[in-house]
């Protein structure tokens, strides 16, 4: 008997020691959100010390900037979050439950791969950036070369300027994408859906030349809070693919109804439709189901990739439907915090 509590003692300490020196940072919960114990990483990432923060309440201890505003939240997970310690630790944290209403929280230093994040962000903004000047320019003097003057070159003439709006375009996606990604809130107002879904009703109508039929349905009668601009250019380039991914006679339906979390905002196609093994992939920068279809019709292949970072922005998501042939819905689908009565910024 003695020999066999002396092996689980063994096994209880080795566990201990294990967890102790693990390198993301544990701590363990009593129901009552008491601290039970600690590993070596939560002095080093979160300022616990051990035994003094045995049985302190881990809310009150941890009480301040983002830990502390996460762990008042409620919700199982952080990314990127500062370190109470450092503010240049970064951290990534969630909750464990185990056992009888047990929890541990584990949070991991993902410093590295924030820096790592950063450099890339910054890369990309600053490569678009610098390619602005110079495309202007080319596109400048493309315009002003007349391709009455040299005839044999006329075709030629017409491609550059067909590839050099191209990359202009790409260039602007790319620099907007970079101001979302860099931002962590948007500047908001109450956003009028009545007018701001006419006009997008009216891009429609001018993309697709009559080639669609296309419907309006405004239901939802409620208005949106958040950024207009953002939300417009989110809102016009569902329609813009719509348009572009469904063939002449197909027919294009943008709703604004309501929903029992809230309020959705929808384009349904009767175009092409996407394979399902595609859909997950869909809002990853330059993803294309097919590059070519997308090119012809003037895609840079970061629509997508805009119109998911607008509405997390929003803490809305994007819900995707989609069968070969039959056609797609992309529907925005937004909670209530962020429906506001219509009409009430005049109030
Ligand atoms: P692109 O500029 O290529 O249209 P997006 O990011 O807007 O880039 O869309 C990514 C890809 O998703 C497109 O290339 C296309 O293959 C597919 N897609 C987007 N919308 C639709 C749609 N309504 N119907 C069919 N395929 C679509």
């Amino acid at each position: 008997m003695a020999s066999r509590a002396r092996r689980l003692a063994a096994q209880l300490r080795d566990l201990r020691d294990a967890a102790a020196a693990f390198p993301d940072a544990l701590v363990l919960l009593d129901d009552n959100g008491r601290v039970r114990w600690i590993n070596r990483a939560a002095t080093r990432l979160l300022g616990l010390a051990w035994p003094h923060d045995r049985g302190v309440l881990l809310n009150e201890r941890l009480h301040d900037g983002a830990l502390g505003e996460w762990l008042r939240s409620g919700e199982a997970r952080a990314e990127d979050i500062a370190a109470p310690v450092d503010a240049n630790i970064r951290l990534n944290a969630r909750w464990i439950a185990f056992g009888q209403n047990q929890r541990v929280l584990r949070a991991r230093d993902v410093s590295d791969l924030a820096h790592l994040e950063q450099v890339r962000r910054d890369f990309v903004a600053n490569v678009s950036h610098e390619l602005r000047t110079p495309l202007t320019v080319i596109h400048g003097y493309l315009e002003l070369l007349d391709p009455q003057d040299v005839p044999a070159l006329a075709p030629v003439l017409n491609e550059m300027r067909v590839q050099s709006r191209r990359m202009g375009q790409i260039v602007e996606d790319l620099l907007t994408l970079s101001r979302l990604e860099m931002q962590q809130h948007l500047p908001e107002e109450q956003v009028p859906m009545a007018p701001m879904l006419a006009s997008i009703y009216k891009e429609a109508q001018a993309l697709s030349q009559g080639r669609h039929r296309i419907s309006l349905d405004n239901s939802a009668h409620v208005d949106l809070f958040g950024s207009p601009n953002d939300l417009h250019s989110a809102f016009s380039n569902l329609v813009s693919n719509a348009v572009r991914y469904t063939p002449t006679g197909g027919t294009i339906a943008i709703r604004w109804q309501r929903t029992p979390e809230g309020a959705e905002y929808s384009v349904a196609d009767t175009g092409y439709g996407i394979p399902a093994e595609h859909l997950a992939r869909l809002t990853e920068r330059f993803y294309r189901v097919s590059s070519s279809r997308s090119r012809a019709t003037g895609g840079t292949g970061l629509g997508l990739s805009i119109v998911k970072h607008v509405l997390n922005l929003h803490g809305a998501h994007l819900a995707i439907e989609s069968e070969p042939g039959k056609g797609s819905t992309f529907a925005c689908r937004f909670d209530a915090a962020r429906l506001r009565e219509a009409g009430s910024e005049h109030a």
